[in-house]
C-alpha cells in the first residue's frame, strides 16, 4: 500500500495524478475505487478541512520529500495561485472504470488517510487467519481487535512537548477501535525559529499551527486518520461541529498553550499521565 499510494514516487497514484495534470482520463487502477470514494466522503464531512486533493500545495511546501526542507516558506503569490484553483475531490469523476479530473490542479495525496486504511487491512488479514485479539501499531497510530486478556487494550499517547518520549495520556481501546493522532510536533520545517508543521489548512494554504496534537478514537481506521488531521486543522470554535459531522465522539486535543480539551465520551477512556495546567470537557453538537 505504501508503494501504491505513494504521493510522489512512481506508482499507480502518481500515474493517476499525472493524468489529472494532463487533462486525460485513464483506466482506474485496481484497488483504488473504494479508498477514493471514502476520501471524497471524508472531505465533504470535514467541510474540506481534510482535503486530499491539495497535493500541489503540499509539494509547494516541500512536504513531498522524506526530509523536509529548511529555508523560507513558499511565496504568498504561489500559495494564492494554487488556492485560487480550489482543488477538491469533488472535481474527480469516476465512470465506467475510468478516472479523470475536471480540474487539472487536483493532485491526490493520501498521506493523512491511507495509513488508517492500511491498519484496517492488517487487522482484517489477522482476523482472516483466525486471530481474535491483536493490536496493530503503525508508528503510534493503532487499531485493535478483541481484548488484552479480557481488559481493554491500553494505548499511550506521546506528550507533544516531545521531551524524552513522555506520555501525555493512556487511552483504552475496545474491539474494532482505531486510535489515531495528528500532530505538528514531529514533522515540520523550520525557518528563523518559526516551525511550520506538515498539516496544511486548505482554506489558507498555510500550516495549521494553532493545535499541537489531536487524538481520536473511531470505528474505522480511515475515518480516525483523516478525522485526526481534519480536527488538527479545525479551530477552537469549530472542532466539535466537525467531529460531530464526521461521527467521531471521542476526541482529545492539545492546543499551542498545552491546554487539553476532550469530549465527554473520550474522558471515560483517558487517564492523563502528566499533571495538566488546564483540562476542559466539550460536548458535541447533535449532528
Ligand atoms: P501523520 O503523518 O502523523 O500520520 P496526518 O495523518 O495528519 O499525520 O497526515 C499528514 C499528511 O497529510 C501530510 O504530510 C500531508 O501529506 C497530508 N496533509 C496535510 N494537510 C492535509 C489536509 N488538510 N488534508 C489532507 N491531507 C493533508
Ligand atoms: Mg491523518
Amino acid at each position: 500500500m505504501h508503494r501504491r499510494w505513494h504521493a510522489w514516487e512512481p506508482g499507480p497514484l502518481e500515474t493517476v495524478n499525472r493524468a489529472f495534470a494532463g487533462g486525460r482520463r485513464i483506466e482506474l487502477p485496481p484497488g483504488m475505487l473504494e479508498p477514493i470514494l471514502r476520501a471524497k466522503r471524508l472531505e465533504s464531512a470535514s467541510e474540506g478541512l481534510f482535503n486530499p486533493a491539495i497535493g500541489r500545495l503540499l509539494a509547494l511546501w516541500g512536504f513531498h520529500a522524506s526530509q523536509l526542507p529548511s529555508g523560507p516558506p513558499p511565496s504568498q503569490d504561489a500559495i494564492a495561485d494554487l488556492l485560487a484553483q480550489s482543488p477538491s475531490m469533488t472535481d474527480i469523476q469516476i465512470e465506467n472504470g475510468t478516472i479523470g479530473s475536471r480540474n487539472p490542479a487536483v493532485q491526490m495525496d493520501f498521506g493523512a488517510f491511507i495509513k488508517g486504511v492500511a491498519v484496517e487491512r492488517a487487522l482484517a488479514i489477522l482476523e482472516a487467519h483466525g486471530l481474535e485479539h491483536a493490536i496493530v501499531n503503525a508508528g503510534g497510530d493503532v487499531g485493535v481487535i478483541g481484548s488484552a486478556g479480557g481488559a481493554p487494550w491500553r494505548v499511550g499517547i506521546r506528550h507533544p512537548d516531545g521531551a524524552g518520549g513522555r506520555i501525555l495520556a493512556e487511552l483504552e481501546a475496545g474491539d474494532g477501535e482505531f486510535v489515531f493522532t495528528s500532530g505538528n510536533y514531529l514533522r515540520y520545517r523550520e525557518h528563523e525559529g518559526i516551525r511550520h508543521g506538515h498539516i496544511i489548512d486548505p482554506r489558507s494554504g498555510y500550516p495549521a499551527d494553532r493545535v499541537v496534537s489531536v487524538t481520536v478514537i473511531a470505528e474505522h481506521g480511515g475515518t480516525a486518520d483523516a478525522g485526526a488531521t481534519a480536527l488538527a486543522v479545525a479551530g477552537e470554535a469549530e472542532w466539535p461541529r466537525i467531529a460531530a459531522r464526521l461521527g467521531i465522539d471521542k476526541v482529545l486535543r492539545v492546543d499551542g498553550q498545552g491546554r487539553v480539551s476532550m469530549t465527554t465520551a473520550m474522558r471515560e477512556r483517558v487517564r492523563l499521565m502528566a499533571p495538566q495546567a488546564a483540562v476542559s470537557e466539550r460536548s458535541l453538537p447533535p449532528d
